[in-house]
């Protein structure tokens, strides 16, 4: 679904990914753990063209992202993205800021839309919150509200920037359950987080990224249990 080819992306002098190859199959969870600013955010971000990659390719669905050709807005829809901060749109209630982007950008029927995006609130466990405006919810349901509002697109693949790092304590196991929810449905997704008890879980795959590279890749049994990589077996010392 996803391939990256050597991937570069340069801050000016500082060299953030230097050399990312990956490969995305439809239906896989990644997870990608790693050091504080070791580039996890900035490599979702290439994925979907937030950020411009300096050089090197990706393909989504066999297009290339940075080629002219491409329909980056029609792409993106396709993907949907949770950032650690929720972003939802404050002066919306629940419902609207699920059926605002249908509605907009894929000009669906408000009805259509409407039916679908309380499926969805129902399935993240909120059914009874659709009227509430995001100031109303707390963390966990802000989040759950966002990961419903990225389905409500459709998308082939969910990208996560950790979802769950904002989040009271006691809020991130309901989110984590959604995102458990989605995987065993069969949903692509891409997950940055902080969460080893899940990524041992839940992930197909793990990618260990410092440096600007993926130090190591594998089955999460041998990344969390017997880790080849000095690099990965430094990190894990500190976080488990
Ligand atoms: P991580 O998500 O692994 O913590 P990031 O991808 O956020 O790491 O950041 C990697 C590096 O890139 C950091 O040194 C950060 O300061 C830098 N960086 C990220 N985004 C920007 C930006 N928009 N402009 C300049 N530097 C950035
Ligand atoms: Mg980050």
């Amino acid at each position: 679904m996803i391939t990256i080819k050597d991937l570069h992306k340069d801050f000016g002098s500082n060299h953030v990914l230097t050399g990312i190859d990956l490969t995305i199959n439809e239906g896989e969870v990644v997870v990608i753990i790693g050091p504080s600013g070791s580039g996890k955010s900035t490599l979702l971000r290439c994925l979907n063209l937030l950020e411009e990659p300096t050089s090197g390719s990706v393909e989504f669905e066999g297009q290339e992202l940075t080629s002219k050709k491409t329909d980056i807005n029609q792409l993106r829809q396709k993907m949907g993205m949770v950032f650690q901060n929720f972003n939802l749109f404050p002066h919306k209630t629940v419902l609207e800021n699920l059926t605002l982007s249908p509605t907009k950008v894929k000009k669906e029927a408000l009805d259509v839309t409407e039916k679908n995006s309380r499926h969805l609130l129902a399935k993240v466990g909120l059914a009874d919150k659709e009227s509430a405006y995001p100031n109303q919810l707390s963390g966990g349901q802000k989040q759950r509200v966002a990961i419903a509002r990225a389905l409500a697109m459709a998308p082939d693949v969910m990208l996560f920037d950790e979802p769950t790092s904002a989040l009271d304590p006691e809020m991130v196991g309901e989110v984590l359950q959604v995102m458990k929810d989605l995987a065993k449905d069969g949903m692509t997704m891409v997950i940055v987080t902080h969460e080893m008890g899940f990524a041992k879980e839940v992930a197909d795959r793990v990618i260990f990224m410092a440096d600007g590279i993926i130090q190591e890749e594998g089955h999460p049994n041998a990344i969390f249990d017997a880790p080849q990589n000095p690099r990965t077996q430094d990190f894990l010392s500190k976080v488990l």
